[in-house]
């Protein structure tokens, strides 16, 4: 029995009769025949309306609708669609041809091969999570990375969050509920993501303080601004902007001095948090976490997922007593870290013990700290790929410098060096190229400057480069190939 829905010029068979197709039905031994169903149903409709949207704009079939009907008459094909259905996931792997180390849209931190075992082990089976083995009883999620976190950083106690954002909310709250926090004008920021440090004190009921100018904040003025009501000192690290020029910020020490002679906390928001120097890679030096502890803050905060080149999280190191604190804020219970993310971190934190090691091992630090002739060889190696796929004929192919950032509010000034292979296609409007690309499989994103497609290689792995060979030759050739 053949029911076949009238569509434009070309019809789309039924859900039964494709499901009769051999190639089809093989697929069930593998699926169960309400998923497969599903994957039809949703490939049927997509073509029904693409050809209907032709239909009411003429009649005339669209290249892609004509590579769908292609696809449902080709057995192989079909079945090639269908697996690819049923196997996608939303959240996937992309190439980051962007250039852009810490790229919060596309994940920031690609985590190293020790967390993603560590991943494995404990989220396929039981974990000692909050058990302790040794006493056979309730054990502390946090005491898993405090030690670790107190030996790297020469910190008295240490708790992680679910995010940096959540570790500056638990300090705030538990340390300056209703009362006041002082911070330099110069450092009231905003994140990306619409992370702003005033609005997070506001929703914690603490009142800011605002000292100092944007360029200049002196000693004098947070001394003057302490009343009765002052709970903390914050120095906030401003992650995404210099002020350059005609500048004076209150040192670490100075502000610790303040605060303690008055009796007040000092607390220091680092955003990215390193524990390594990048000064011997050509970076911008970055305060380490080390040297904030060292200067006598009471608590420093940081995200996991910046410069540290782990999983999302907020880690809190400080002052014994004030950690204590925010561990029994009612909270902290809600802005938790998960075990994943707990295994990830640990495994990540473990490489730091061996600096060689974390610079090896943790893929932030290794592509920031890469050298430019690697990153050039690989962009060589991508054209050189691309030119023996025939992309010449398609678009011109060039190897160009172009530097790059480190992206993630993280050194905002730094630009690494880099290279890139500038693509001008030959007959089709850039965009278009660069949209296919986002489209294919795998996706990769890429940014157009001058009017040309640059595909950044800074953070292209080299075993990634034969996949964005194919990527690019497919975006370049659809148009060809009529499979828009
Ligand atoms: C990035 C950043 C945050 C937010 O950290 P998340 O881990 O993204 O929540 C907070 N403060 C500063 C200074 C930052 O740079």
């Amino acid at each position: 029995m053949e029911r076949r829905v009238q569509s434009g010029p070309r019809q789309i068979p039924s859900i039964n009769e494709l499901l009769s197709r051999p190639e089809v039905q093989a697929l069930l031994d593998r699926w169960p025949r309400a998923a497969v169903v599903l994957a039809l149903r949703d490939l049927t409709a997509e073509l029904r309306s693409e050809l209907q949207a032709a239909a009411a704009g003429g009649g005339k079939e669209s290249e892609g609708g004509a590579a769908a009907l292609r696809v449902l008459e080709d057995g192989a094909a079909l079945s090639a669609e269908l697996v690819r259905r049923l196997t996608a996931r939303n959240l996937r792997r992309v190439i980051n041809a962007t250039g852009v180390v810490l790229h919060t849209n596309l994940g920031r931190a690609p985590l190293p091969r020790e967390a993603l075992a560590a991943l494995e082990e404990v989220g396929l089976y039981y974990s000692n999570l909050e058990y302790d083995l040794e006493a056979g009883g309730r054990g502390s999620r946090h005491a898993h990375v405090e030690q670790l976190l107190c030996r790297l950083t020469g910190a008295e106690a240490a708790l992680v969050v679910n995010n940096n954002a959540a570790a500056v909310l638990l300090c705030l709250d538990t340390l300056a509920r209703g009362r006041e926090v002082i911070v330099s004008r110069g450092e009231l920021v905003e994140i990306g993501g619409s992370f702003r440090i005033p609005e997070v004190m506001a929703r914690t009921g603490a009142r800011l303080v605002e000292v100092g100018t944007t360029n200049k904040t002196y000693p004098r003025d947070y001394e003057e601004a302490i009343t009765g009501e002052t709970a903390l000192l914050l120095k906030v690290h401003p992650s995404n902007f210099r002020v350059v020029g005609f500048t004076r910020e209150v040192a670490r020490e100075e502000l610790v001095e303040i605060g303690h002679r008055h009796g007040l906390p000092v607390m220091e928001d680092l955003g990215s948090g390193v524990l390594v120097d990048l000064a011997p890679f050509g970076l911008p030096p970055e305060p380490t976490v080390q040297k904030s502890v060292a200067a006598g803050l009471d608590l420093v905060t940081f995200s996991g997922d910046k410069l540290l080149g782990g999983p999302q999280a907020g880690i809190i190191v400080g002052r014994a007593d004030l950690v204590s604190r925010l561990a029994r804020n009612p909270l902290a219970r809600a802005l938790r870290i998960d075990k994943l993310t707990l295994a990830a971190l640990e495994a990540t934190l473990r490489l730091y013990l061996t600096p060689e090691l974390a610079l090896q091992r943790i893929p932030t630090l290794a592509l920031l700290a890469e050298p430019e002739d690697k990153v050039r060889a690989r962009a060589e190696e991508l054209a050189r790929l691309l030119r023996a796929g025939g992309a010449e004929g398609l678009a011109e192919v060039e190897v160009v410098a172009d530097p790059s950032e480190a992206g993630g509010g993280a050194l905002p000034t730094a630009h690494l060096a880099g290279w890139a292979v500038a693509l001008s296609p030959r007959k089709e409007r850039v965009e278009e190229v660069e949209r296919r690309l986002r489209a294919g499989s795998p996706p990769v994103v890429a940014r157009i400057q001058q009017d040309r497609l640059f595909l950044h290689l800074r953070t292209v792995r080299a075993e990634e480069l034969v996949p964005l060979q194919g990527a690019v030759l497919r975006a370049l050739s659809l148009k060809a190939e009529g499979v828009g």
